[in-house]
């Protein structure tokens, strides 16, 4: 853990938005906040059409089309992030947020026997911010990383922050190339020179030894709704209003349907969300740790199967009805980390989940403030580095609402990495980083 000491120290830190911003962890909400805006927007045409020719549409349906609907979806063609959007995230707040996090992966890497190559893999990366923090970490610690053979696999969908990204980590040094039609619509090379791709798929990334990162990536993806009734669980929907023109609400489906199948038949709580798309991706990421090797850490707000009602919307860093002027506001559920632990089938170990405010304390974050602090008289950047650490730590604010899940290998915590033979003595397994104290050496 000495790395923190010589991580990032060429680079003081760079002014970041803080406050007065928005998180989205914050609030819980049933969508019943007034509507702030009547526009009738081309996203709400559309979903109007669609249920007048096919009926009332799902939750998860909604929420899919409403985000990432390839023509109108919010995500598709705006930057959302920051100060001048609708909100903020750890990595927009404070740099000591994406160094903690390289220097997690590069702990792993070194605890699984520093493979020759690995591919670090990004779930939504928003505007290239944590991956650009974790890339200067990687430089500071050249020396470490020297003989490895690094490469940048970027899972995004929205076209308008895949040319933020881009421009953030490779600055265009190197023209891009770029392909709509091929599962690897970018590629190009970083700053450092590091090879960067960018898919629309996790699927479609090489299978190969990878780290994957997802932060305040699963809560974007589309949640089922259900509510207990005397007649059983029934699916939460999206219906046209009868008595308003051009409005939406919210309606149950008058039968059972077919994502029912999703809820656990010991469910105890009277309202669940699932998302079927996140037990996806876990299912993938597990399959891939498991058969390679690498490590994901998901870093996201959530619950640990105990929360009913979290589906809400933000605009303009204020919360904003969900089913007002779609398209326009971003739409999010809490993730439920014992449903992400249940879907990796046992195939991985699984760490967590941790609250944010421990599993970057258990990380060093309080050293790495010192250092920062210490390298500058500037008030204005001092007052930044703690204003960010507040927010990042506080528990009132992102500390205990945010939390950290890891998903290793079994052998990894069994002191066999993948490259040692079964016949070689075992070596004893070196504690996973941030998921325990940090051990001072
Ligand atoms: N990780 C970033 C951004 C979080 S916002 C941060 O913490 O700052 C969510 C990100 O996921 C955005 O980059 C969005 O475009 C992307 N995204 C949303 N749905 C997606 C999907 N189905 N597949 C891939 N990326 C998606």
């Amino acid at each position: 853990m000495n790395f923190l000491a010589a991580a990032g120290v060429r680079r003081l830190c760079a002014m970041r938005a803080v406050l007065p911003c928005l998180w989205r962890g914050k609030y819980f909400s049933s969508g019943n906040e007034p509507a702030e805006n009547n526009t009738v927007t081309p996203m709400l045409r559309h979903l109007i059409y669609k249920i007048k020719s096919t009926g009332p549409i799902t939750v998860a349906e909604y929420m899919k089309e409403v985000l990432t609907n390839p023509a109108k979806g919010y995500y598709m063609n705006r930057d959302m992030l920051g100060e001048e959007g609708d909100f903020i995230t750890s990595p927009e707040i404070s740099q000591m947020f994406g160094e903690l996090l390289g220097i997690w992966f590069i702990s792993e890497w070194i605890a699984a026997g520093k493979n020759a190559a690995f591919q670090l893999v990004e779930l939504g990366p928003g505007k290239g911010t944590l991956l650009g923090d974790i890339l200067r970490v990687f430089s500071q610690l050249g020396s470490l990383l020297k003989n490895c053979d690094i490469s940048l696999h970027l899972v995004e969908v929205s076209q308008k922050l895949s040319e933020i990204q881009a421009l953030t980590l490779t600055e265009e040094k190197v023209p891009l190339e770029r392909n709509a039609e091929s599962p690897v619509y970018m590629k190009g090379v970083t700053k450092s020179g590091i090879p960067v791709s960018w898919y629309r798929d996790l699927q479609d990334v090489p299978k190969e030894y990878s780290f994957y990162l997802a932060h305040e990536f699963f809560d974007v993806l589309p949640v089922h709704k259900f509510q207990k009734t005397p007649h059983g669980w029934r699916e939460v929907l999206v219906d046209i209003d009868p008595q308003v023109s051009d409005k939406l609400r919210f309606v149950l489906a008058p039968c059972a349907t077919p994502a029912e199948a999703f809820i656990q038949n010991d469910e105890t709580r009277d309202h669940v969300e699932v998302c079927p798309e996140a037990g996806v991706v876990i299912q993938e990421l597990s399959q891939r740790i498991s058969l390679t090797g690498g490590a994901a850490l998901i870093a996201d707000y959530g619950h640990d199967g105990t929360k009913t009602d979290t589906f809400r919307g933000f605009c303009g860093h204020r919360l904003h009805d969900v089913l007002t002027a779609p398209g326009t506001a971003d739409l999010t559920a809490d993730v439920d980390f014992s449903y992400l632990r249940r879907m990796s089938q046992g195939k991985v170990a699984s760490l967590g989940p941790v609250e944010q405010q421990t599993f970057l304390r258990n990380m060093g974050i309080d050293v790495r403030l010192k250092i920062l602090l210490d390298k500058t008289d500037d008030p204005s950047l001092r007052q930044q580095l703690l204003q960010g650490y507040n927010m990042l730590m506080n528990p009132m604010k992102m500390g205990e609402r945010f939390n950290f899940l890891a998903l290793v290998p079994h052998q990894r915590l069994h002191g066999r990495n993948h490259q040692t033979n079964a016949r070689q003595s075992k070596p004893s397994p070196s504690p996973v980083a941030g998921f325990g104290e940090l051990a001072w050496q």
